[in-house]
């Protein structure tokens, strides 16, 4: 008996920073609910660590296609503060490697295959996923 977040995270380990609550599809779209894992994040300016929560969010990031299919990711993450005095970031959004960047609206795997489809078209049109 394999787990689907022992399935998930062979098939795109990405995953394995987040926990995943669920995984289904509709209309023809896989959609796939992560949260992250809690902890610590760092400050992106001044890299002070932080578990201290200023509130939550859903993220929707659109993923590379799995067997045909789209795939919608919908990642909960925290905004947490910046505890460093010094700093003048006062909150900043928990980035989880493999699968977010800041203002972000793809996985960097979907972002690399959307450059590389771009590059290989030279402004031509593309394909529609
Ligand atoms: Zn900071």
């Amino acid at each position: 008996m394999v787990r689907c977040d022992d399935l998930i995270g062979v098939l795109s380990p990405q995953f394995r920073a987040v926990l995943v609550e669920r995984v289904f599809t509709e209309c023809g779209v896989v959609h796939i609910v992560p949260r992250t894992l809690g902890g610590t994040a760092s400050c992106p300016d001044c890299e002070f660590p932080s578990s201290h929560v200023h509130s939550c969010y859903e993220r929707r990031l659109d993923d590379s296609p799995v067997s045909d299919q789209p795939v919608v990711i919908a990642l909960s993450v925290r905004r947490l503060y910046c505890d460093n005095s010094l700093c003048g970031r006062r909150a900043f959004v928990e980035q989880v490697a493999g699968l977010t960047f800041r203002y972000g609206g793809r996985t960097p795997v979907s972002r690399r295959v959307l450059a590389v489809v771009a590059v290989a078209l030279a402004g031509q049109a593309g394909p529609v996923w």
